[in-house]
């Protein structure tokens, strides 16, 4: 039997969007605002909600795309690399109804305007009203893009990111019940990249700033140390809390050098339950997601 890396598609579906308005949440943080005419017909999970999203080449002004239904996926991979459209994943950071259809997503911009980044940073980072993308997005609440589900007996919440996390930590933690005990490590470039995060939850939030930190002075350092430099940040500061007593959930991503090392930690030195450590590696260190993805497709094909 041949499989796929491809994400499950039901009950996803593909909705045209344009961009109404940019706001810039930080130095390296930018909210885009969608509308659409199917807008309402996409139903976000909330929490930790995936949708791919599809972009135009440099050369294009909308994404080149031909809507295979559950085969999209096949259709998108034999499509001429130099036309079709640019897939991401990204976090459903907010949607609404009323005064007007609309989703929000939370794009990092990760040297966009030193220009170092990709091109989903590059295309937020010059973003405008009317620009055009298409996204897979649920159409049932309960569906496969929502990760964050804490079992029965769970007594406690432990979640950790950097900025591309921050957006479904932002809803993980609005969505946690009231009094819900949780420690939360989030990492990011600049002081001003904190975010208010209303919750009802006895939330511990500990914010890591780049900018500040000695240890993130990477100049003349090889890339292999600035790397292990970014995993000892997180992990230490996780290494050196005192946690809660009672049964634990974790949820952690953000870059999967740091992820993979954080869980290291939970599972093997905290004695954590594997089953109760969520871990996704939102991006790797050096390859863009188009290779990640060719590395997922291949595994699965041997
Ligand atoms: C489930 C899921 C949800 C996600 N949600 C969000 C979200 O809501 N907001 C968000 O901003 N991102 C989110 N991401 C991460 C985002 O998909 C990646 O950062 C993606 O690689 C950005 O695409 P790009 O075209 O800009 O860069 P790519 O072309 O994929 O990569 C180009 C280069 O940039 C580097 N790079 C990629 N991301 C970063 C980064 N953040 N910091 C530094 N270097 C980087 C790569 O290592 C590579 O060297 C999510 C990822 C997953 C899997």
């Amino acid at each position: 039997m041949t499989t796929t890396a491809a994400p499950a598609t039901a009950p996803f579906r593909f909705f045209d969007l344009h961009v109404v308005r940019t706001r810039r949440l930080g130095p390296s943080m930018v909210r885009i605002t969608f509308g659409g005419a199917r807008l309402p017909e996409l139903l976000t999970g909330g929490r930790d909600q995936r949708v791919k999203l599809f972009f135009p080449r440099e050369h294009q002004s909308v994404p080149v795309f031909d809507d295979q239904g559950d085969g999209w996926y096949a259709a998108w991979r034999v499509q001429d690399p130099a036309e079709r459209s640019i897939m991401r994943t990204y976090t459903v950071r907010a949607q609404r109804q009323v005064p007007a259809p609309e989703l929000d997503v939370d794009f990092a911009l990760h040297g966009a305007e030193e220009g170092t980044s990709g091109p989903a940073g590059r295309w937020a980072a010059n973003a405008v009203p009317g620009d055009r993308i298409s996204i897979l997005g649920p159409v049932v609440e309960d569906n496969g893009g929502v990760d964050f589900r804490p079992p029965q007996g769970t007594d406690w919440i432990l979640l950790s990111g950097d900025e591309t996390a921050l957006p479904a930590i932002a809803n993980i933690l609005a969505w946690l019940t009231p009094g819900t005990k949780a420690k939360v490590w989030i990492e990011v470039g600049h002081a001003a990249d904190r975010q208010e995060l209303p919750t009802f939850a006895d939330a511990d939030i500990t914010w890591l700033v780049r900018e500040e930190s000695d240890a993130d002075r990477t100049i003349g350092v090889s890339p292999a140390r600035a790397e292990s430099r970014a995993w000892g940040r997180m992990l230490s500061a996780v290494r050196a809390a005192e946690l809660p007593e009672g049964t634990p959930y974790a949820w952690i991503a953000g870059e999967s050098g740091t992820v993979k090392a954080l869980r290291r930690h939970l599972v093997k030195e905290r004695g954590f339950d594997r089953r109760a450590v969520k871990f996704t590696g939102y991006w790797r260190r050096g390859a863009s997601e188009e290779q990640l993805l060719a590395e997922l497709t291949a595994a699965a094909q041997k």
